[in-house]
């Protein structure tokens, strides 16, 4: 057994009060006080909507289910206790800048070296290993697109998703994926996310708890004020 097996193994073992003790940052967010995206816009003057693109289709009868299963939070995705946060790491899965540093950082050398067991990820893919001494259970490391390439970044956002189902999460964050040192303008990325969110919710509802888009800076803010409007309307 490798010697990351072993911590993995312990940590995931541990319920998140018993792990609290060992986070390497002593902030962490617990979901309880995250909230959701129809509380979060009850106590803000929002943006004006960002209109949908036209390829974008939503069901209007599930918008009132939706508004409390996605959050936005603003802030570092390494603080939250959640099932699965989610990297944007880079096709070697080696440790990078950005949210993947960051994410390496506060998780501990163990994490790079289940990485290095999975040998890279392809573009638009996506691979799960253990969180360590994060907050969450799980990381999903997808690998966007360097540049505007929608269906790639769909894939990432598809494929994260389909990872969460598979094993049964009930929480997941997701960072603004391929629009910081990889390019992706923020507004036709943020469609994409918001899209591929809504998509999986209407199909799995009820075995999701909350999706939350986990946001770095203010103008990331303003955006997705923008656009959750148009993907999960609040009226
Ligand atoms: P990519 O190479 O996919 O563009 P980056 O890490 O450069 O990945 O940026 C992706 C997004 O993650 C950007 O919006 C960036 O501001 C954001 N980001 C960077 N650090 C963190 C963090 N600790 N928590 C959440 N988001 C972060």
């Amino acid at each position: 057994m490798a010697s990351w097996e072993l911590d993995k193994e312990n940590f995931l073992s541990m319920s998140f009060g018993e792990k609290r003790k060992l986070y390497k940052s002593s902030k962490y967010v617990e979901l309880k006080d995250i909230p959701t995206w129809k509380q979060y816009a009850d106590k803000h003057k929002l943006v004006e909507p960002i209109p949908i693109n036209a390829q974008y289709k939503i069901n209007p009868s599930l918008n009132q289910a939706l508004v409390s299963k996605v959050s936005m939070f603003v802030g570092d995705i390494t603080t939250l206790e959640v099932d699965v946060i989610t990297n944007a790491a880079n096709s070697s899965l080696l440790g990078g800048g950005g949210v993947d540093g960051a994410i390496h950082r506060a998780a501990g050398p163990a994490l790079k070296l289940e990485c290095q067991s999975l040998h890279g990820c392809e573009t638009g893919n996506a691979k799960i290993t253990g969180g360590y001494k994060l907050p969450a259970k799980y990381v999903i490391h997808t690998v966007g697109p360097q540049g505007e390439k929608p269906n790639l970044l769909s894939n990432c956002y598809r494929n994260s998703l389909g990872i969460m189902k598979e094993f049964g999460f009930k929480t997941i964050a997701f960072p603004c994926i391929s629009t910081g040192i990889y390019g992706y303008p923020l507004i036709p990325a943020a469609h994409i996310a918001a899209f591929e969110v809504r998509n999986h919710l209407e199909k799995f509802l009820d075995v999701v708890e909350r999706v939350i888009f986990c946001l770095f800076s203010e103008e990331d803010e303003k955006v997705y004020q923008g656009i959750l409007q148009t993907y999960f309307p609040l009226h």
